[in-house]
């Protein structure tokens, strides 16, 4: 399989360099190109099968030679291995024909693990094949951060770093960055905010010397090996379902659309979805795109969901590439625009393709704690706001006999404030993190400045 940009302008890629590189060169993302399928009766053999397995047969197609099939396997394994919950992403009934899609049992309580504890392996294996090491940099405010570094520890192929917003994040994410206690991860608290350290990483890829010098990676949302590693669970909760036999629905608390985009490469690949519901809070850009056709930027407003507090919505370039058959030209056109004057408008043709897939809904604030309320009340389920933001916009879908299949992007005990506010239950941490703040931190605090930074990270290195 080959890897194109979607701005038409850059190299194709193998799949292993596609997952090593990230951004494309042209300032595109990569895609496969062609959607491989998998034929009914494949999709029935799911049935029963451990996670694993169908992991293996839904990614197969898309990481060709780069691992052997008993690499692959182990790769998998291994991955797989922290999550606390024998199912990896177990579902649960919350109504007659709607479930909740439970992607938290990772090490950090987000679906982000889902991935990328994944790719930590992939990285891994790739690397020392090639004799070569790897320093990943990355911006956090809350969820990715934590991910990377317990998917990356004690790797021997990577140095990771994370900047975080000193004083700026919950008291659960900051001891989940820093309390690693194994040597190759590094937390750094920045004087600033969220953007100043998105900022600083930008410069750092901006800054050749120094990025050839430690060989600067990225893993953040658009790297496509986090997209292809989070279609494994719409095939194995689809399938506990009845799929392929019954077609099902999904709704996906969004942010960058990198979750919701793997729903539509499932749905490319042959797995009878019939709608994919996005989800949005009060930072709604998407919600707006599929009414109006007009995808503009607004300012950010801080909500109690905050991983889908988002400004720029990544991976929707992906999914703009095959609205516009794959034009590279009309892309770089559209994002250009979107990058200069903050806004374009789909065709006519692209919106009517875009809601032939796709519905949308947005919840409010008030929507967010109410429903955490009465999902509480109804069915003893205790909801993070992000999947509360899920539910209450699947229940505002128009009644079907297609079962609705809601993610559950966090474990409510990553935001305790807003879920004891509003249900008055303090979600206890799991059995595996019951210590978190019992156990020692480790941390850097550094100027929000690129040299000051960068020296850091130089001293850090293992080499
Ligand atoms: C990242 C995240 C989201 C948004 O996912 P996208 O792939 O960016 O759309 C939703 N909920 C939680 C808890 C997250 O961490």
């Amino acid at each position: 399989m080959k890897y194109i940009s979607t701005r038409g302008q850059a190299p194709e890629l193998s799949f292993e360099e596609a997952m090593l590189t990230g951004l494309a060169r042209d300032g595109g993302l990569y895609v496969p190109s062609t959607w491989p399928t998998l034929s009914a009766d494949e999709i029935a053999g799911f049935a029963g099968q451990s996670y694993e397995e169908i992991a293996f047969a839904v990614m197969k197609p898309f990481i060709g030679d780069t691992f052997g099939d008993d690499e692959f396997r182990a790769i998998l394994k291994r991955a797989y291995a922290s999550f606390a919950h024998a199912a990896k992403c177990p579902l649960v009934q919350l109504d007659d024909n709607h479930y909740l899609l439970e992607l938290f049992h990772g090490p950090t309580l987000a679906f982000k693990d889902v991935a990328m504890q994944l790719i930590g392996q992939m990285f891994e294996a790739a690397l020392k094949r090639r004799g070569e090491r790897v320093t990943i940099v990355g911006a956090t405010s809350g969820d990715t951060g934590s991910a990377a570094m317990e998917a990356f520890k004690g790797l021997d192929a990577v140095d990771v770093f994370i900047m975080y917003p000193h004083g700026r994040v919950s008291e659960v994410q900051r001891r989940q960055m820093t309390t690693p206690t194994e040597d190759n991860v590094h937390a750094l608290a920045v004087d600033g905010d969220f953007d100043t350290c998105q900022a600083l990483l930008k410069e750092m890829f901006n800054d050749f010397e120094f990025r050839d010098g430690v060989k600067l990676a990225g893993v953040n949302s658009i790297n496509w090996a986090r997209v292809l590693a989070q279609v494994v669970y719409y095939f194995t909760s689809a399938v506990s379902l009845g799929a392929p036999h019954r077609a099902v629905s999904f709704t996906v608390p969004t942010g960058n659309f990198g979750d919701i985009f793997a729903g539509y490469v499932a749905k490319r690949m042959g797995l009878p979805i019939d709608r994919l519901v996005i989800a949005t809070n009060q930072n709604d850009i998407l919600h707006r795109t599929l009414q109006s056709g007009e995808h503009a930027k607004t300012g950010v407003t801080p909500s109690i969901s905050p991983s889908m507090d988002i400004q720029v919505s990544s991976n929707f370039e992906r999914l703009v590439f095959d609205l516009y058959d794959r034009e590279g030209a009309a892309i770089a056109q559209l994002f250009d625009a979107l990058k200069d004057d903050g806004t374009f408008t789909l065709s006519q043709g692209a919106v009517d393709l875009l809601r032939a897939e796709f519905d949308s809904g947005k919840c409010t604030e008030t929507e967010t704690s109410a429903t955490i309320k009465s999902a509480l009340t109804q069915t003893g389920e205790v909801l993070c706001p992000h999947s509360a933001v899920g539910v209450k916009v699947a229940n505002q879908q128009p009644k079907s006999a297609t079962p609705m299949i809601t993610l559950a992007t966090a474990h409510p005990a990553k935001f305790p404030a807003a879920v004891k506010d509003a249900c008055g239950v303090h979600p206890e941490l799991p059995a595996h993190m019951a210590d978190l703040f019992d156990r020692d931190e480790r941390v850097t605090r550094v100027a929000g400045d690129l040299g000051a930074v960068q020296s850091v990270i130089r001293a850090g290195i293992k080499s």
